[in-house]
Parts: C-alpha cells; structure tokens; sequence
C-alpha cells in the first residue's frame, strides 16, 4: 500500500479525538486525527492519493453521511485557495467543527487561512461541541518525531 509516507514526509501528528457521528444513520463514534505533512505534491494530486490510501483500507463510498472505514480529508495546503469541482481547499468545515479544529491546532497552533486570519479563534465558537481526547493513542506521534 502506498501511505502517506509514499508522498510526504509527516511532521507532526495530533492526538486521537472521538466525536459523535454527524448526521447519517445509526452508527458509531467517529476517531478524528490531523497530521502535519511536508509535501512537494500539489493539491489535486495529493488529494488523489489520499483517495487511493482510503480505497486501499476498504473505503467504500455507499451512504452519505454513513460509516467509514478512513476519511483523510485536505484541511489547508499552506494559503492555498482552490475551488475545484473535485477539491476545496481550505476545506470548507474547518472553524465549524471542533474534532477538527482541535486536533488540527495541536499540531499546528498559527495555522492561517489563505487571507491570513488565524484558525484559533474559532475554537471559542464550537466549544459546546463534545469531543474526547485519548491521550494514549498517539498515532505514530513518536516516529513522526524522530
Ligand atoms: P466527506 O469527507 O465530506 O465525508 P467524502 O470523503 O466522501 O466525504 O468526500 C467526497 C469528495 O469530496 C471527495 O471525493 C473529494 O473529491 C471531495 N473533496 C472536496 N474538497 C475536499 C478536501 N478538501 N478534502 C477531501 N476531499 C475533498
Ligand atoms: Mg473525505
């Protein structure tokens, strides 16, 4: 399989976060995680690879809304602005979700929209969100590291 790793070298990886599904049928909690990665490929081609990594673990795309096995997701590339038929980038629901807000900005603090605004404060507007943290599983935090 050809992973993130193939592409990219990973930066920094956030914590584990666990959040109720959003909409969609009857299902389980979802685990949110962001990771920091330094890539020379431009957007669209990264995001086709992380479609080929989620294909890769199963990724069936049936019900919308429905359960996953992986959804890697493009949050922001740099201050990039891109709005494709195929690819938004920023990705659209940043400031309006905490289990994304939250592991994004422990992994990158002064993260920036393409105009310059910092993320971090929308963390104030989506604080009632329920969100856990699983501090022990740091997914591959150390090697990210080393
Ligand atoms: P969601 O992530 O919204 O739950 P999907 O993972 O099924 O839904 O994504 C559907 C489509 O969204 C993808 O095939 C992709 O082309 C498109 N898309 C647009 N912008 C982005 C982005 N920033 N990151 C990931 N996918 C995106
Ligand atoms: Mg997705």
């Amino acid at each position: 399989m050809r992973g993130l790793r193939a592409v990219s070298s990973i930066v920094a990886v956030s914590s584990v976060y666990e959040s109720a599904p959003v909409g969609g049928p009857e299902q389980g909690p979802y685990l949110n995680a962001v990771a920091l990665i330094d890539t020379a490929r431009p957007p669209a081609a990264l995001l086709r690879n992380l479609l080929l990594i989620e294909r890769a673990r199963g990724r069936v795309r049936d019900t919308k809304w429905g359960p996953r096995t992986l959804d890697l997701d493009l949050l922001l590339y740099d201050r990039v602005s891109l709005d494709l038929p195929e690819l938004t980038v920023p990705h659209p629901q940043i400031r309006n979700r905490r289990f994304v807000l939250d592991p994004l900005l422990e992994v990158w603090p002064d993260a920036r929209m393409p105009d310059g605004s910092a993320v971090e404060p929308a963390v104030g507007t989506v604080a009632e969100q329920p969100l856990r943290r699983l501090e022990d599983e740091v997914l591959g935090a150390e090697a990210a590291r080393t």
